[in-house]
């Protein structure tokens, strides 16, 4: 009981001194779990097969949408699935992602150079990754992905190339820590998540070896230059637990977090943050707009096509989020300080919204599709009683949820504005600044609310 309790109150009372809770330490079979690799192998090669079958259906199955489940099994299930993981297990979803799994085996193989990471990587790699990201945002949209098998088997195949030609030419998960598209988007997400993998500094302050990043005997390092120890933030660490075999003073543990916590702390001095969040939720507007009623009367109005219309709109939602992410900052007056230089203390304001939002657009396809699920199962197999299960998911509960969720997401943001300016800026931002970057948060969530489809 006493377990729960603590549970509850690190859950829902931010404490940044004390306020976390050692997972492996209050449930020792969760240690267990990390510390048998072969359940982690297990579930990996689980998910390379399911990949692999995903990408087989896409190349070589029908094409109509109504006759192939890859369509949903990738979009509705896999994609939706791994958004949803972001609150509660961070990047954890990295540490079983299938992309790696042809390069990893042919590490394995010694088919591998298996030199360090280039420098021009270790710099550009987020511009590429972030850029990367929105480019399959803006392809899944403007070529109707979601409803062609050969697209999504081409993208997660390229995917998969990518990780490959990396795997074979640098060791470790370069292509996780540097390249992959959505690697940035689940390590920004991964910020807010209730969970952290993280050593423990008191066990970690002698320690020479640094086994965790180096690796030790014949036992690799870390797989994303990190150890444990360097583990500052949710960004980077796939939650792996492989430090756990290196580290030999048992140190690094999964602790349970408030999700705003990590947020508060940093400010919105993550770089990678900054960078994504505004085209995040310039895409999202972009994206509710066209699956809207108002997409229509945009078009006629623009006299553009279909694609350029998006474009436009995903350039404009882009730019308008970057000035009122700007603004929100300018009103906090405190933007700046001498180890740091510049950060954007508006950026954990608008976050929850932002995360919550991807959910949003992505449960609504989850919910929409799940009735169509075991008919095209029907169809695909020539299994006609299955025809029988279509059912619908009410519109008005999908809408339900989706209000429910964005209105989660813009008390997340409410709070963080609240802690601000009571607390980490106490006495520096005047009043009237403080209700102006609340109007701006209500100004976003609005938008979202009116674009809904
Ligand atoms: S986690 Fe272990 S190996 Fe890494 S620095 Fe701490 S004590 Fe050393
Ligand atoms: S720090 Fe540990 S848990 Fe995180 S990615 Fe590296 S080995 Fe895995």
């Amino acid at each position: 009981m006493k377990k729960w309790k603590q549970i509850f109150r690190v859950l829902l009372f931010l404490d940044l001194e004390d306020g976390r809770l050692n997972l492996f330490e209050a449930f020792p079979a969760l240690k267990r779990f990390f510390y048998r690799r072969k359940y982690f192998a297990w579930i990996r090669t689980f998910g390379d097969l399911a990949f692999l079958g995903l990408i087989l259906l896409g190349l070589f199955g029908p094409q109509d949408p109504h006759r192939n489940i890859m369509l949903f099994l990738a979009w509705g299930v896999w994609w939706t699935s791994v958004v949803l993981s972001w609150f509660f297990l961070g990047r954890m979803w990295c540490a079983f992602c299938p992309f790696p799994g042809l390069g990893r085996l042919l590490q394995a193989l010694n088919w591998s150079r298996l030199k360090s990471p280039p420098k021009w990587l270790t710099c550009k790699g987020l511009h590429l990754a972030t850029a990367g990201f929105f480019f399959i945002i803006w392809a899944e949209t403007v070529t109707d992905m979601k409803n062609s098998p050969l697209l999504t088997a081409l993208l997660l195949l390229s995917i998969v190339a990518g990780a490959t030609i990396m795997g074979v030419l640098y060791r470790g998960y370069t292509w996780c820590r540097y390249l992959c598209p959505l690697g940035k988007i689940i390590g920004s997400a991964a910020t807010l998540a209730i969970t952290e993998f993280r050593s423990d500094y008191e066990k970690c302050k002698d320690c020479k070896t640094f086994s965790c990043r180096r690796g030790r005997d014949h036992l690799r390092p870390c797989p994303v230059f990190l150890g444990a120890y360097h583990a500052k933030n949710n960004l980077v660490c796939l939650v792996c637990g492989h430090c756990l075999i290196l580290c030999e003073k048992d140190s690094p543990a999964l602790y349970l977090r408030h999700p705003l916590r990590e947020q508060i702390i940093n400010k919105g001095r993550y770089i990678t943050c900054s960078y994504v969040i505004p085209l995040l939720m310039g895409s999202q507007i972009a994206r509710f707009v066209y699956e809207s009623l108002y997409f229509t009367p945009i078009q006629n109005l623009l006299g553009f096509g279909k694609a350029l219309t998006f474009t436009f709109l995903f350039a404009v939602g882009t730019l308008f989020f970057i000035e009122l992410i700007k603004g929100g900052s300018i009103l906090f007056t405190f933007y700046e300080d001498e180890l740091f230089g510049r950060f954007s203390p508006m950026v954990p304001v608008v976050m929850p919204l932002a995360f919550t939002g991807e959910l949003v657009y992505r449960l609504q396809y989850f919910l929409e599709e799940l009735g169509n699920f075991l008919p095209t199962l029907g169809r695909q197999l020539h299994l006609s009683f299955l025809l029988n299960y279509h059912f619908t998911v009410p519109p008005w509960a999908i809408k339900g949820l989706s209000y429910f969720l964005i209105l989660l997401g813009v008390a997340g943001g409410v709070y963080v504005a609240r802690y601000f300016y009571k607390r980490e800026f106490e006495g520096l931002v005047p009043f009237k600044n403080y209700l102006l970057i609340n109007l701006l948060l209500f100004l976003s969530a609005g938008l979202y609310l009116l674009f809904q489809p």
